[in-house]
């Protein structure tokens, strides 16, 4: 038997950004009731009882705007029911990602690597290309941890390690640590960038262990964090970008072009200006791919064109993010402008 431990001491050494994971919300009808969103008032119908389950933590929910039954952020997370509808085109694993050099290593791109670190993610994007992803035998975790890390330390054309998922800001700070120091070993390894939307659902998740860690590290370290509209930028996250800024962390973003989300100019240039405000540089906006389940949320390439021409013409350079895709085969991700 285990010994019985006071629950407030166990309590104490669980941190906030876990018990945040644990109380997220899962059924998309508390999520309306939470947000007091009237499901009548939807201008579409729930979808229950789907595979792909409901997952949002109360940081997020903080940011959407209570009454709205067209809030951006919320429309990103809430299931509907044309997530059931079959659509030609749109597939199961639209980047082919299932055929992996090792178990949770991605070898794609000259001189980077990828490694899926976790399952799971903190929250549940309705439109994620990762939806129908067989992601158990594809993580690297343990002893498959080992053999993607011996992988890198044999490829000396390898100079970036970029940390993926799932979210892989998912995995314990002291299992980053442990891995960020193995990796700090490898001589020709330059930088380590992270993937993850984690600390825009939770910016709790940014931790005084995160940043030592990456402020100690001898590799130039980048995360990539996954906003698609300025009002996922609130003070809590600035916060956390700042104590990452300070740790001496690159910050760039990627969006998800969406369709009801952030499909007008107006939306596209307010998210790059308030990204810039908190620190944060635009880098990639993404044509969904096309992935069964997610049809709903797509444009026509053109409308993408347009909307990026428009913001060429608004802003300045440096905040316009390059509208990218993902062609399975192809050397590098396509710019498409
Ligand atoms: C997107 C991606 C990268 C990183 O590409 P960058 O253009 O350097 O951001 C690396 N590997 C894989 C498998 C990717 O999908
Ligand atoms: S955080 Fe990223 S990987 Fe996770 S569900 Fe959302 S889009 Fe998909």
């Amino acid at each position: 038997m285990s010994p019985i431990i006071p629950v407030s001491q166990v309590d104490c050494q669980v941190p906030a950004w876990k018990k945040l994971l644990k109380t997220a919300i899962k059924d998309p009808l508390t999520l309306l009731e939470t947000v007091a969103v009237d499901p009548k008032s939807l201008d579409f119908s729930l979808s229950e009882n789907n595979p792909f389950s409901t997952r949002v933590p109360q940081p997020f929910i903080d940011k959407m705007k209570p009454g709205d039954a067209k809030d951006p952020l919320l429309l990103q997370v809430l299931t509907s029911h044309l997530e059931e509808l079959e659509v030609p085109d749109y597939s199961f694993d639209p980047l082919d990602e299932t055929q992996n050099q090792l178990p949770g290593l991605l070898h794609k791109y000259h001189g980077r690597v990828l490694l899926i670190l976790a399952a799971a993610c903190a929250v549940n994007c309705r439109y994620c290309f990762r939806r129908h992803f067989p992601y158990q035998d594809k993580m690297a975790t343990g002893d498959q941890l080992n053999k993607a890390i011996e992988y890198v330390r044999n490829s000396e054309s390898i100079t970036e390690v970029i940390l993926s998922g799932g979210d892989p800001l998912m995995v314990s700070d002291d299992q980053l640590r442990n891995l960020i120091s193995q990796l700090d070993n490898i001589p020709h390894l330059k930088r380590l960038r992270i993937h993850t939307r984690l600390p825009v659902v939770i910016p709790q998740r940014v931790t005084n262990q995160l940043c030592q860690t990456l402020a100690s590290s001898n590799l130039d370290c980048s995360i990539v964090l996954h906003i698609n509209h300025g009002n996922e930028i609130d003070p809590l996250l600035s916060r956390a970008v700042n104590d990452l800024k300070h740790s001496g962390v690159t910050l760039l973003n990627q969006s998800v072009l969406l369709k009801h989300i952030n499909d007008n100019l107006d939306a596209l240039c307010e998210l790059s200006e308030r990204l810039f405000q908190t620190g944060i540089l635009p880098y990639y906006l993404h044509c969904l791919d096309k992935v069964a389940g997610a049809a709903h949320f797509d444009l026509p390439m053109n409308t993408a064109k347009t909307l990026i021409s428009g913001m060429r013409n608004r802003l300045p350079g440096y905040l316009v993010p390059r509208l990218a895709m993902e062609e399975p085969g192809r050397p590098a991700k396509t710019i498409v402008a």
